[in-house]
Protein backbone atom coordinates (compact mmCIF):
# COMPACT_ATOMS: atom_id res chain seq x y z
CA UNK A 1 0.00 0.00 0.00
CA UNK A 2 1.25 3.25 -1.16
CA UNK A 3 1.04 6.01 1.35
CA UNK A 4 -0.07 9.59 0.17
CA UNK A 5 -0.85 11.19 2.86
CA UNK A 6 1.17 10.18 6.01
CA UNK A 7 -0.16 10.82 9.27
CA UNK A 8 3.04 12.63 10.09
CA UNK A 9 5.95 13.89 8.17
CA UNK A 10 9.14 14.69 10.80
CA UNK A 11 11.51 14.89 8.00
CA UNK A 12 9.64 17.85 6.62
CA UNK A 13 10.47 19.69 9.72
CA UNK A 14 13.58 19.14 9.77
CA UNK A 15 15.16 19.39 6.50
CA UNK A 16 14.25 22.94 6.50
CA UNK A 17 17.04 23.14 9.61
CA UNK A 18 19.26 20.12 9.02
CA UNK A 19 22.50 22.46 8.39
CA UNK A 20 21.56 24.02 12.08
CA UNK A 21 21.02 21.05 13.71
CA UNK A 22 24.21 19.31 12.37
CA UNK A 23 26.11 22.23 13.86
CA UNK A 24 24.69 21.90 17.33
CA UNK A 25 25.32 18.47 17.09
CA UNK A 26 28.74 18.68 16.22
CA UNK A 27 29.22 21.57 19.08
CA UNK A 28 28.27 19.09 22.19
CA UNK A 29 30.84 16.89 20.09
CA UNK A 30 33.49 18.68 20.41
CA UNK A 31 32.60 19.89 23.99
CA UNK A 32 32.09 16.54 24.75
CA UNK A 33 29.58 17.25 27.82
CA UNK A 34 27.19 14.36 26.94
CA UNK A 35 25.94 14.40 30.35
CA UNK A 36 24.30 17.48 32.43
CA UNK A 37 26.65 19.40 30.09
CA UNK A 38 26.12 23.34 29.31
CA UNK A 39 23.23 22.96 26.51
CA UNK A 40 21.31 20.85 28.85
CA UNK A 41 20.84 24.01 31.39
CA UNK A 42 20.52 26.31 28.49
CA UNK A 43 17.94 24.48 27.34
CA UNK A 44 16.25 23.92 30.75
CA UNK A 45 16.30 27.59 31.12
CA UNK A 46 15.06 28.41 27.85
CA UNK A 47 12.07 25.96 27.65
CA UNK A 48 10.86 27.18 31.26
CA UNK A 49 10.39 30.90 30.22
CA UNK A 50 8.83 29.83 26.94
CA UNK A 51 6.50 28.13 28.64
CA UNK A 52 5.53 31.37 31.61
CA UNK A 53 7.54 29.38 34.45
CA UNK A 54 11.00 28.81 36.35
CA UNK A 55 12.98 25.77 36.41
CA UNK A 56 13.28 22.97 33.89
CA UNK A 57 14.51 19.76 34.54
CA UNK A 58 15.28 17.28 32.06
CA UNK A 59 14.89 13.78 32.06
CA UNK A 60 14.87 10.96 30.11
CA UNK A 61 11.07 10.61 29.06
CA UNK A 62 7.87 11.83 29.58
CA UNK A 63 6.90 8.96 31.69
CA UNK A 64 10.05 9.25 33.96
CA UNK A 65 8.40 13.49 34.31
CA UNK A 66 5.58 12.28 35.57
CA UNK A 67 6.78 9.47 37.89
CA UNK A 68 9.60 11.65 39.20
CA UNK A 69 8.11 14.87 39.19
CA UNK A 70 5.43 13.25 41.18
CA UNK A 71 7.98 12.28 43.66
CA UNK A 72 9.39 15.67 43.75
CA UNK A 73 6.31 17.35 44.74
CA UNK A 74 6.17 14.78 47.50
CA UNK A 75 3.59 12.73 46.02
CA UNK A 76 3.82 9.18 46.64
CA UNK A 77 2.07 6.23 49.40
CA UNK A 78 -1.19 6.66 50.85
CA UNK A 79 -1.99 9.52 48.28
CA UNK A 80 -4.78 9.76 45.92
CA UNK A 81 -4.05 11.16 42.78
CA UNK A 82 -6.85 11.67 40.20
CA UNK A 83 -6.40 11.22 36.86
CA UNK A 84 -8.55 10.88 33.59
CA UNK A 85 -9.45 6.94 31.84
CA UNK A 86 -9.32 8.46 28.53
CA UNK A 87 -4.97 9.04 28.46
CA UNK A 88 -1.92 7.79 27.37
CA UNK A 89 -0.88 4.71 29.52
CA UNK A 90 2.12 6.87 30.84
CA UNK A 91 0.02 9.08 33.06
CA UNK A 92 -1.59 6.17 34.55
CA UNK A 93 2.12 4.16 34.51
CA UNK A 94 4.24 7.62 36.33
CA UNK A 95 1.08 7.76 39.02
CA UNK A 96 1.81 3.79 40.14
CA UNK A 97 5.47 4.12 40.07
CA UNK A 98 5.15 7.11 42.37
CA UNK A 99 3.77 4.97 44.66
CA UNK A 100 0.57 6.76 44.46
CA UNK A 101 -3.29 4.96 44.26
CA UNK A 102 -4.22 6.31 41.06
CA UNK A 103 -8.46 7.47 41.23
CA UNK A 104 -9.65 7.69 37.32
CA UNK A 105 -12.41 9.90 36.61
CA UNK A 106 -14.78 10.36 33.39
CA UNK A 107 -14.33 12.65 30.15
CA UNK A 108 -16.35 15.47 28.52
CA UNK A 109 -17.39 13.51 25.41
CA UNK A 110 -17.33 16.92 23.20
CA UNK A 111 -13.42 17.86 24.32
CA UNK A 112 -12.60 14.46 25.49
CA UNK A 113 -10.93 16.55 28.34
CA UNK A 114 -11.22 15.29 32.33
CA UNK A 115 -14.74 15.92 33.56
CA UNK A 116 -14.02 18.29 36.90
CA UNK A 117 -17.42 17.31 37.79
CA UNK A 118 -16.87 13.91 38.35
CA UNK A 119 -13.26 14.92 39.73
CA UNK A 120 -15.35 16.46 42.63
CA UNK A 121 -17.18 13.25 43.08
CA UNK A 122 -14.03 11.58 43.36
CA UNK A 123 -12.07 13.52 46.00
CA UNK A 124 -11.29 11.58 49.43
CA UNK A 125 -9.50 12.58 52.34
CA UNK A 126 -6.46 10.93 50.64
CA UNK A 127 -6.71 13.12 47.55
CA UNK A 128 -3.60 14.71 47.03
CA UNK A 129 -3.38 15.80 43.77
CA UNK A 130 -5.04 15.96 40.10
CA UNK A 131 -3.47 15.70 36.48
CA UNK A 132 -5.17 17.37 34.21
CA UNK A 133 -4.01 16.00 30.91
CA UNK A 134 -3.67 18.66 28.00
CA UNK A 135 -5.32 15.99 25.45
CA UNK A 136 -4.89 16.14 22.03
CA UNK A 137 -3.18 20.08 22.52
CA UNK A 138 -6.56 21.29 24.29
CA UNK A 139 -5.72 22.60 27.93
CA UNK A 140 -8.09 21.96 30.70
CA UNK A 141 -9.97 24.90 31.45
CA UNK A 142 -7.33 26.60 33.80
CA UNK A 143 -9.91 28.42 35.52
CA UNK A 144 -12.18 25.57 36.06
CA UNK A 145 -8.82 23.67 37.64
CA UNK A 146 -7.97 26.56 39.75
CA UNK A 147 -10.64 26.91 41.39
CA UNK A 148 -11.17 23.22 41.84
CA UNK A 149 -7.56 23.05 43.31
CA UNK A 150 -8.43 25.72 45.25
CA UNK A 151 -11.54 24.82 46.99
CA UNK A 152 -10.41 21.20 47.54
CA UNK A 153 -7.02 22.07 48.78
CA UNK A 154 -5.83 19.39 46.16
CA UNK A 155 -2.48 20.06 44.05
CA UNK A 156 -2.66 20.67 39.98
CA UNK A 157 0.48 18.26 38.35
CA UNK A 158 -0.28 18.70 34.54
CA UNK A 159 0.27 15.80 32.22
CA UNK A 160 1.80 18.66 29.15
CA UNK A 161 2.81 15.97 27.33
CA UNK A 162 0.68 17.18 24.11
CA UNK A 163 0.41 20.71 24.96
CA UNK A 164 3.89 22.93 24.37
CA UNK A 165 3.15 26.00 24.48
CA UNK A 166 -0.45 25.63 24.53
CA UNK A 167 -2.65 28.21 26.50
CA UNK A 168 -5.77 28.93 27.78
CA UNK A 169 -7.71 31.52 30.15
CA UNK A 170 -3.59 33.49 30.50
CA UNK A 171 -1.71 30.52 31.54
CA UNK A 172 1.02 28.39 29.44
CA UNK A 173 0.61 24.45 29.66
CA UNK A 174 3.34 24.13 32.46
CA UNK A 175 2.70 26.97 34.42
CA UNK A 176 -0.46 26.21 36.35
CA UNK A 177 0.16 23.79 39.49
CA UNK A 178 2.95 22.64 41.36
CA UNK A 179 4.82 21.17 38.50
CA UNK A 180 3.55 20.13 35.06
CA UNK A 181 5.52 16.85 32.38
CA UNK A 182 6.37 17.50 29.04
CA UNK A 183 7.74 14.54 26.59
CA UNK A 184 10.17 15.14 23.87
CA UNK A 185 9.21 12.33 22.24
CA UNK A 186 9.88 12.80 18.26
CA UNK A 187 6.67 12.78 16.98
CA UNK A 188 5.12 15.56 20.10
CA UNK A 189 5.09 19.21 18.91
CA UNK A 190 8.63 19.64 19.99
CA UNK A 191 10.44 16.58 19.24
CA UNK A 192 13.61 15.00 20.16
CA UNK A 193 15.83 12.24 18.10
CA UNK A 194 14.92 10.20 20.51
CA UNK A 195 13.28 9.84 24.19
CA UNK A 196 13.48 12.73 26.38
CA UNK A 197 10.92 14.50 28.78
CA UNK A 198 11.31 17.70 31.09
CA UNK A 199 9.43 18.80 34.63
CA UNK A 200 8.82 22.43 35.01
CA UNK A 201 8.07 24.14 37.90
CA UNK A 202 8.12 27.57 40.10
CA UNK A 203 9.30 25.73 43.31
CA UNK A 204 12.61 25.61 43.39
CA UNK A 205 12.29 22.84 46.14
CA UNK A 206 10.83 20.62 43.76
CA UNK A 207 13.40 21.22 41.47
CA UNK A 208 15.92 20.17 43.34
CA UNK A 209 14.70 17.64 44.45
CA UNK A 210 14.62 16.32 40.89
CA UNK A 211 17.64 17.26 39.57
CA UNK A 212 18.44 15.02 42.81
CA UNK A 213 15.74 12.34 41.81
CA UNK A 214 17.34 12.05 38.12
CA UNK A 215 20.82 11.70 39.02
CA UNK A 216 20.86 8.80 41.02
CA UNK A 217 19.52 11.09 44.55
CA UNK A 218 22.93 12.86 44.74
CA UNK A 219 23.07 16.21 46.49
CA UNK A 220 26.25 16.63 45.33
CA UNK A 221 28.74 13.75 43.28
CA UNK A 222 28.69 10.64 45.93
CA UNK A 223 26.30 11.83 48.07
CA UNK A 224 23.43 10.46 48.10
CA UNK A 225 20.18 11.90 50.19
CA UNK A 226 17.83 9.79 48.73
CA UNK A 227 16.93 6.52 46.46
CA UNK A 228 16.67 8.42 42.89
CA UNK A 229 17.32 6.75 39.47
CA UNK A 230 19.50 7.56 36.41
CA UNK A 231 17.26 9.59 34.00
CA UNK A 232 19.01 12.76 32.51
CA UNK A 233 18.26 14.61 28.90
CA UNK A 234 21.15 13.90 27.11
CA UNK A 235 22.59 17.03 26.41
CA UNK A 236 22.50 16.18 22.44
CA UNK A 237 18.81 15.89 22.59
CA UNK A 238 18.61 19.11 24.20
CA UNK A 239 20.81 20.87 21.97
CA UNK A 240 18.62 19.97 19.38
CA UNK A 241 15.45 21.01 20.99
CA UNK A 242 17.03 24.31 21.57
CA UNK A 243 17.70 24.37 18.16
CA UNK A 244 14.41 23.41 17.80
CA UNK A 245 12.05 25.80 20.04
CA UNK A 246 12.37 29.49 18.35
CA UNK A 247 10.26 27.35 15.19
CA UNK A 248 7.73 25.88 18.26
CA UNK A 249 5.22 28.83 17.82
CA UNK A 250 5.31 29.01 14.26
CA UNK A 251 4.88 25.10 13.91
CA UNK A 252 1.91 25.22 16.70
CA UNK A 253 0.03 28.41 14.52
CA UNK A 254 0.26 26.03 11.74
CA UNK A 255 -1.04 23.09 13.41
CA UNK A 256 -4.17 25.81 14.42
CA UNK A 257 -4.58 26.88 10.96
CA UNK A 258 -4.76 23.11 9.69
CA UNK A 259 -7.44 22.43 12.22
CA UNK A 260 -9.30 25.41 11.29
CA UNK A 261 -9.76 23.71 7.48
CA UNK A 262 -10.73 20.75 8.68
CA UNK A 263 -12.79 21.84 10.86
CA UNK A 264 -14.52 24.08 7.86
CA UNK A 265 -14.07 21.33 5.27
CA UNK A 266 -15.87 18.70 7.67
CA UNK A 267 -18.53 21.04 8.95
CA UNK A 268 -20.83 19.73 5.88
CA UNK A 269 -19.82 15.95 7.34
CA UNK A 270 -21.72 17.18 10.73
CA UNK A 271 -25.41 15.50 9.46
CA UNK A 272 -23.10 11.96 9.02
CA UNK A 273 -21.85 12.07 12.03
CA UNK A 274 -18.73 13.17 11.79
CA UNK A 275 -17.88 15.32 14.68
CA UNK A 276 -14.60 16.96 15.22
CA UNK A 277 -13.53 16.64 19.22
CA UNK A 278 -14.40 20.82 20.45
CA UNK A 279 -12.16 23.41 20.68
CA UNK A 280 -13.06 25.60 23.76
CA UNK A 281 -9.86 27.17 24.30
CA UNK A 282 -9.52 29.45 20.63
CA UNK A 283 -6.20 30.14 19.19
CA UNK A 284 -4.46 28.28 22.74
CA UNK A 285 -5.25 24.82 21.37
CA UNK A 286 -2.04 23.30 20.16
CA UNK A 287 -3.72 20.65 18.15
CA UNK A 288 -1.27 17.73 18.81
CA UNK A 289 -3.40 15.89 17.14
CA UNK A 290 -7.08 16.52 15.14
CA UNK A 291 -9.38 14.22 16.41
CA UNK A 292 -13.01 13.21 15.15
CA UNK A 293 -15.53 11.04 16.92
CA UNK A 294 -17.37 8.51 13.98
CA UNK A 295 -20.89 8.69 16.16
CA UNK A 296 -23.76 6.70 16.04
CA UNK A 297 -25.51 8.31 13.46
CA UNK A 298 -22.57 7.57 10.89
CA UNK A 299 -23.60 5.45 8.01
CA UNK A 300 -19.73 4.41 8.47
CA UNK A 301 -18.18 2.27 11.24
CA UNK A 302 -15.22 3.70 12.70
CA UNK A 303 -13.46 0.65 11.90
CA UNK A 304 -14.76 0.74 8.07
CA UNK A 305 -13.89 4.37 7.77
CA UNK A 306 -10.20 3.76 9.11
CA UNK A 307 -9.73 1.02 6.34
CA UNK A 308 -10.72 2.49 3.74
CA UNK A 309 -8.96 5.73 4.33
CA UNK A 310 -5.88 3.49 4.29
CA UNK A 311 -6.72 2.14 1.24
CA UNK A 312 -6.96 5.61 -0.39
CA UNK A 313 -3.26 5.64 0.77
CA UNK A 314 -4.61 8.01 3.68
CA UNK A 315 -2.87 7.22 7.19
CA UNK A 316 -4.99 7.98 10.38
CA UNK A 317 -4.49 6.95 14.07
CA UNK A 318 -6.89 5.77 16.97
CA UNK A 319 -5.80 7.85 20.49
CA UNK A 320 -6.46 5.63 22.22
CA UNK A 321 -8.25 2.69 21.26
CA UNK A 322 -8.26 1.27 25.33
CA UNK A 323 -8.84 3.24 27.98
CA UNK A 324 -6.43 2.71 30.84
CA UNK A 325 -8.99 1.13 32.90
CA UNK A 326 -9.55 -1.48 30.91
CA UNK A 327 -6.36 -2.30 30.07
CA UNK A 328 -4.90 -5.92 30.93
CA UNK A 329 -2.03 -4.93 32.95
CA UNK A 330 -4.09 -2.78 35.30
CA UNK A 331 -7.10 -5.01 36.29
CA UNK A 332 -5.96 -4.93 39.83
CA UNK A 333 -7.18 -1.37 39.87
CA UNK A 334 -10.69 -2.86 39.97
CA UNK A 335 -12.10 -1.22 37.16
CA UNK A 336 -14.68 -2.53 34.93
CA UNK A 337 -16.27 -2.25 31.56
CA UNK A 338 -19.11 0.39 32.12
CA UNK A 339 -17.12 2.09 35.08
CA UNK A 340 -16.52 5.47 32.71
CA UNK A 341 -19.01 5.37 29.93
CA UNK A 342 -17.59 8.56 27.89
CA UNK A 343 -14.41 7.75 27.88
CA UNK A 344 -15.41 3.94 26.49
CA UNK A 345 -17.47 5.52 23.67
CA UNK A 346 -14.87 7.67 22.47
CA UNK A 347 -12.51 4.88 22.58
CA UNK A 348 -14.96 3.07 19.84
CA UNK A 349 -15.46 6.62 18.22
CA UNK A 350 -12.53 8.55 17.66
CA UNK A 351 -9.93 8.79 14.90
CA UNK A 352 -7.01 11.21 14.71
CA UNK A 353 -6.18 12.69 11.03
CA UNK A 354 -3.22 13.66 9.18
CA UNK A 355 -1.77 16.50 10.87
CA UNK A 356 1.75 17.86 10.73
CA UNK A 357 3.43 21.24 10.20
CA UNK A 358 3.78 21.01 6.36
CA UNK A 359 0.63 19.25 5.93
CA UNK A 360 -1.05 21.40 2.68
CA UNK A 361 -4.17 22.44 2.17
CA UNK A 362 -4.80 20.73 -0.74
CA UNK A 363 -4.05 17.80 1.12
CA UNK A 364 -6.45 18.77 3.70
CA UNK A 365 -8.98 18.14 1.08
CA UNK A 366 -8.17 15.15 -0.05
CA UNK A 367 -8.38 13.77 3.19
CA UNK A 368 -11.61 15.41 3.49
CA UNK A 369 -12.74 14.09 0.03
CA UNK A 370 -11.86 10.52 1.27
CA UNK A 371 -14.09 10.56 4.57
CA UNK A 372 -16.85 11.88 1.89
CA UNK A 373 -16.29 9.46 0.36
CA UNK A 374 -16.66 6.86 2.20
CA UNK A 375 -19.33 7.99 4.50
CA UNK A 376 -21.54 8.71 1.93
CA UNK A 377 -21.51 4.64 0.68
CA UNK A 378 -21.24 3.56 3.99
CA UNK A 379 -24.01 0.70 4.90
CA UNK A 380 -24.32 0.84 8.91
CA UNK A 381 -27.72 2.21 8.74
CA UNK A 382 -29.23 0.16 6.09
CA UNK A 383 -29.72 -3.03 7.35
CA UNK A 384 -31.10 -4.93 4.22
CA UNK A 385 -27.94 -3.70 3.37
CA UNK A 386 -25.93 -5.60 6.09
CA UNK A 387 -28.62 -8.97 5.34
CA UNK A 388 -27.32 -8.85 1.87
CA UNK A 389 -23.59 -8.65 2.94
CA UNK A 390 -23.51 -11.25 4.85
CA UNK A 391 -25.42 -13.98 2.67
CA UNK A 392 -22.93 -12.52 0.08
CA UNK A 393 -20.17 -13.35 2.33
C1 LIG B 1 3.68 10.97 25.15
C2 LIG B 1 2.91 11.06 26.40
C3 LIG B 1 3.44 10.70 27.65
C4 LIG B 1 4.73 9.96 27.81
O1 LIG B 1 5.83 10.53 27.26
P1 LIG B 1 7.09 9.61 26.84
O2 LIG B 1 8.12 10.63 26.53
O3 LIG B 1 6.68 8.80 25.67
O4 LIG B 1 7.45 8.78 28.01
C5 LIG B 1 2.67 10.93 28.78
N1 LIG B 1 1.44 11.45 28.71
C6 LIG B 1 0.88 11.78 27.53
C7 LIG B 1 -0.49 12.38 27.51
C8 LIG B 1 1.59 11.59 26.33
O5 LIG B 1 1.00 11.90 25.17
Amino acid sequence: MTIKIPFVDLKLQHQPIQTQLQQVLQVVLEQGDFILGQALSDFEAAFAAASGTEYGVGVASGTDAIALGLQACNIGTGDEVILPANTFIATLIGVLRAGAKPVLVDCDPQTALIDLEAAIKSITPQTKAIIPVHLYGQMVSTRQLLDFADTYKVLVFEDAAQAHLAEREGFHAGSLGIAAAFSFYPSKNLGAFGDGGMLLTRDSDVAQKMRRLRNYGASQKYFHTESGTNSRLDTLQAAVLHQKLPYLPQWNRDRLTIAQQYDMELASLANSGIIPIQNQSGTGHVYHLYVIKVDDTCPTERQQLQEKLTAAGIQTGIHYPIPCHLQPAFTSLGYQQGDFPQAEKLSKQILSLPMYPGLSSSQIKEVVTAIADVVSTGSRLDPSAAVVGSIAA
